[in-house]
């Protein structure tokens, strides 16, 4: 297993990481070494760097925020990127596959909640990735059952996430495309990736008053064969479909590899 990256990237020479490390490591034990005092701190600010960042973007749900300030997404990266974790950016998780935004992680939670106070009930996410949205999503979720298709990065978001022991979180491998029909219905369906529609399990499995977020592929006001945020509001009286701004996903894909 990999050591988890401390923040900011930091080697230490082999004589100062010894002073750290416990007598005798404990399973897992490079994951909660004691970091050299400040360094948490650092981590923090520059996360409320990051939160600012996708406040001046427009996103104004304080949960989500609050959400955003807490996760510590450079433990998510590898080490070589720890020090581009809190950039607005996209990062790449291995197996050809990316970290989204925090800008658009915010977004899509923040339209996910639809000005909901509490927490939401349950949350079906598609691509799980490393990991990191399906952590944000933990904290403002009643339980979240997150899919991924690819093995590697199914257990690599397992050894990410294992040490934040997150008990309503459901790590599950296998097609999101079908969804996950034990899990319905859903409050919320949230995917990471996108394709030239919105699967049709997706929308039996949600929930009567829930709402997906999902890129689709859209021939709309961006053009043909670009991604658009699609918003799905599921009523009693049927679907609501709104298209949004550009965005750029990973392609949805069907079957496991
Ligand atoms: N939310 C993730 C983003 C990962 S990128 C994060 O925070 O890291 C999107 C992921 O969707 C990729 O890992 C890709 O393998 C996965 N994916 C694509 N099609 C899928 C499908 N049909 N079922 C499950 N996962 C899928």
């Amino acid at each position: 297993m990999k050591p988890r990256p401390s923040f900011p990237a930091r080697l230490e020479s082999g004589a100062a990481a010894k002073k750290t490390a416990p007598a005798s490591p404990a399973l897992g034990a490079s994951r909660v070494m004691p970091q050299p005092q400040g360094l948490g701190m650092d981590s923090a600010a520059h996360r409320q760097r990051m939160v600012q960042l996708v406040q001046k973007q427009g996103v104004r749900d304080t949960a989500v925020l609050a959400a955003m300030g807490s996760v510590e997404r450079h433990r998510f990266v590898d080490t070589a990127l720890v020090n581009q974790a809190y950039e607005d950016t996209s990062l790449p998780i291995g197996l050809g596959q990316t970290i989204s935004k925090p800008g658009v992680v915010s977004r899509m939670i923040e339209l996910l909640r639809n000005g909901a106070t509490g927490k939401l009930g349950r949350v079906l996410e598609i691509g799980t990735g490393c990991g990191y949205q399906a952590a944000v999503l933990s904290l403002l979720a009643q339980e979240v059952y997150s899919i991924e298709r690819l093995r590697g990065l199914h257990d690599k978001a397992r050894d990410n996430l294992r040490p934040m022991r997150l008990p309503n979180l459901h790590l599950l491998f296998g097609d999101g495309m079908v969804g996950y029909a034990k899990g319905a219905p859903y409050a919320a369906i949230i995917a990471a990736a996108g394709g030239e529609a919105v699967p049709p399990a997706w929308v039996e499995q949600l929930a009567i008053g829930g709402r997906l977020v999902a890129p689709v592929v859209s021939s709309g006001p961006h053009g043909a064969g670009t991604q658009a945020l699609l918003v799905l509001d599921k009523t009693a009286d049927g679907v609501r479909q709104t298209l949004l701004e550009a965005v750029h996903f990973v392609p949805l894909k069907s079957g496991v590899a």
